[in-house]
């Protein structure tokens, strides 16, 4: 498999600071990582800075110019959470772009699946305003740019960071064009992302969330991919399945209280690959959001792009099984989405 991996510098000019979770260090241990392992079949896609009319798919102008005024300042706050600094917008530009040209690059046959490693992370941002680390919605401009530019109708987005995407969820909550679907920690920040949020007008039956409690592990995980991930998945039919890739749910983490380990996301990245092999020839691509244990997010990143390129790292195993809580909420998620997609 070719491997398409966006990697930039500009990627650690948006600086928070060396105490904030989401800092450059995070970007700097993976890319370091990058140059350890064997290069074959990873494909490195320049990245591009997105215009202002690709942003503004999503994106409010008045809230687009707002962020282009912090450039060159050294620090602006945006919510309590989160900060521009001098470079902040050039990067956002480009964490936006990197995924453009991911899509682009995957759609042209020149890679077969790929991996956004970008900052600032997106799937918090709202149309008007900056949240939880986030500045510009990347996966959120994403599918916009694929039904505008490539006539795309049937875009998937599966979320599985420890936080609910509520920027994501509310791009297209009333959309039958995007189908997302997130598991998260519950109840936690933002706090949205309960059951019964599952769209609105056209888009209803079009957002799936998938509530959960504390603690799930690699089992707890893998069953809701199986019971609801991927067949709400292959009824909805993807051309393409984009992934925004939360590493705080690794049991490392120091802001999640998830349990799940490299295998986890190794076998997650397997049902996925295995999802769009079936629906749209294999064209899966993730892009980064959380993920704050610097090692455990190194080692987790480099897991996913081996399973990624077909080098895997870790072979087929039987898993625990699930445990009776995960076993609940997967059935409360079914009772929530049978209205619009039948007996899961
Ligand atoms: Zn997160």
């Amino acid at each position: 498999m070719r491997v398409g991996l966006v990697k930039e510098d500009i990627y650690l000019e948006h600086i928070t600071d060396d105490f904030h979770p989401e800092n450059p260090g995070r970007l700097k241990a993976i890319y370091e990582m990058l140059e350890e392992i064997d290069g074959e079949g990873l494909v490195y896609v320049p990245a591009r800075p997105a215009t202002g009319g690709e942003i503004a798919l999503v994106h409010e102008q008045h809230y687009i110019k707002m962020i282009e005024e912090t450039r060159g300042r050294v620090q602006t706050r945006l919510d309590p959470d989160t900060v521009a600094s001098a470079g902040s917008f050039d990067a956002a530009c480009m964490a936006v772009g990197g995924l453009l040209q991911l899509t682009d690059a995957t759609l042209s046959g020149e890679i077969d699946n790929g991996f956004a490693l970008v900052r600032p992370p997106g799937h918090h941002a709202e149309a008007g305003r900056a949240m939880g680390f986030c500045i510009f919605n990347n996966v959120a401009v994403a599918a916009r740019y694929l039904e505008k530019k490539h006539g795309l109708t049937r875009i998937l987005i599966v979320d599985f960071d420890l936080h609910h995407g509520n920027g994501t969820q509310h791009s297209f909550y009333e959309d039958s064009t995007v189908l997302y679907i997130s598991t998260h920690q519950y109840p936690y920040y933002p706090g949205t992302g309960w059951y019964e949020e599952t769209g609105q007008g056209k888009g209803k039956g079009y957002t799936v969330n998938v509530p959960l409690a504390y603690g799930m592990n690699d089992a707890d995980y893998l069953y809701v991919f199986k019971e609801i991930v991927v067949p709400v998945s292959r009824l909805f039919r993807p051309q393409i399945v984009l992934v925004s890739a939360g590493f705080d749910i690794h049991r490392n983490d120091p802001l999640g209280g998830m349990a799940v380990t490299e295998r986890g996301f190794a076998k997650m990245t397997r049902m996925l690959m295995d999802l769009a092999a079936h629906e749209c020839a294999g064209k899966v691509l993730l892009v980064l959001e959380g993920g704050y244990d610097i090692c455990a997010l190194t080692n987790s990143v480099k897991t996913v792009i081996m399973e990624l390129r077909g080098t895997p790292i870790y072979t087929a195993e039987d898993e625990d099984g699930e445990s009776d809580a995960a076993a609940k909420i997967v059935s409360k998620v079914k009772k929530a989405v049978k209205p619009y997609w039948g007996e899961l």
